[in-house]
């Protein structure tokens, strides 16, 4: 199917761009990978696009200070080949990897992929997990918002008309992190979605952070779980009980590809499954 009749804006500076969707009647277009199929579907018909793709300041990857600036336009393999993203922040680059196919990978961005906020995109509980910010900008302000306030529900962001997501801040995270992504093929949207950070002092689990994905209601943290463990020797008994009563309480997407019940299954066996492996592993401790 084609999509309806559209103008096409190519600017080359975000003041352009933003004059460009003041009126409204004009939608971003970053990678294209998901505005396009809704285009196609005629779900969407924006009069006009306005491709950011030749906006340079959208591009760059930039450490400054103690966080991690990546911009909206980065696209999901930049991330995984990033080797600024490497040192700093592997996690992130562990949850690009496992986006869709090379292709998806090739042209979708970090900031399309919070702008459509699909409840299944493999940032969300990343970002929160790593209690990243988000930095939007309009013709007259530019504002910050905290990712757990960024995102209000399935396709639904704190983003107002005619603004634009211009990068995502990411504070150092000084311990390691894991991503699990359950989907029936690797390249499909996840059904279940777990990241996992972590810190090992000694033997103890010095801190614990867990992010939920694929949720109705945008990500959540198992905060329960990560105050019940915090703190103490590495034992996931310890906390299943917890992780019983936190899973049990959240509103996962109920959908063909899974229905609430089996995904609320599928995120206790992931969690439970980390924490076990996190006992386990030797090589926990440092950073
Ligand atoms: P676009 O499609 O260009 O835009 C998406 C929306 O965001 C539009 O509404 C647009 O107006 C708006 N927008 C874009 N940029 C901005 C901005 N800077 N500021 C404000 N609004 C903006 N994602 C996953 O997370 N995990 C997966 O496993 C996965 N699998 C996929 C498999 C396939 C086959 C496909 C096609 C997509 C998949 N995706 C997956 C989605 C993919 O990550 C997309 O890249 C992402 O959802 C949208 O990014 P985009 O750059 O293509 O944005």
């Amino acid at each position: 199917m084609y999509p309806s009749n559209f103008e096409y804006y190519r600017p080359s500076n975000l003041n352009e761009a933003l004059e460009l969707l003041a009126n409204g009647e004009c939608r971003p277009i970053a990678g294209g990978q998901s505005l396009v199929p809704l285009m196609k579907l005629r779900i969407v018909a924006p009069k006009c696009l306005v491709d950011l793709g030749r906006i340079e300041s959208l591009r760059t990857i930039a450490i400054e200070g103690d966080v991690l600036k990546v911009g909206a336009m980065v696209t999901h393999e930049e991330i995984v080949e990033s080797q600024i993203i490497e040192e700093f922040s592997p996690v992130l680059a562990l949850t690009a990897e496992s986006i869709g196919d090379l292709q998806v990978r090739n042209r979708g961005t970090i900031g399309g992929s919070l702008a459509h906020a699909d409840p299944s995109a493999n940032y969300l509980p990343t970002l929160l997990a790593l209690e990243a910010e988000v930095v939007v900008v309009s013709p007259l302000a530019r504002r910050v918002v905290p990712m757990a306030d960024f995102v209000k529900g399935p396709y639904t962001t704190d983003l107002r008309q005619g603004e634009l997501l211009e990068a995502v801040m990411i504070p150092r995270y000084r311990g390691r992190g894991i991503v699990e992504k359950f989907a029936i093929r690797k390249a499909d949207f996840a059904i279940g979605l777990v990241t996992m950070l972590y810190k090992v002092i000694e033997g103890k689990l010095d801190d614990l952070r867990l992010a939920v994905g694929a949720l109705a209601t945008g990500p959540v943290r198992l905060r329960k779980v990560e105050e019940k463990l915090r703190g103490g020797e590495l034992n996931p008994k310890a906390a299943e009980d917890v992780l019983k009563e936190e899973v049990a309480l959240l509103q996962p997407v109920d959908d063909i590809h899974g229905g609430a019940e089996y995904r609320r299954r599928v995120i206790f066996t992931l969690v439970k499954r980390m924490l076990e492996g996190l006992a386990r592993g030797r090589d926990n401790e440092g950073q």
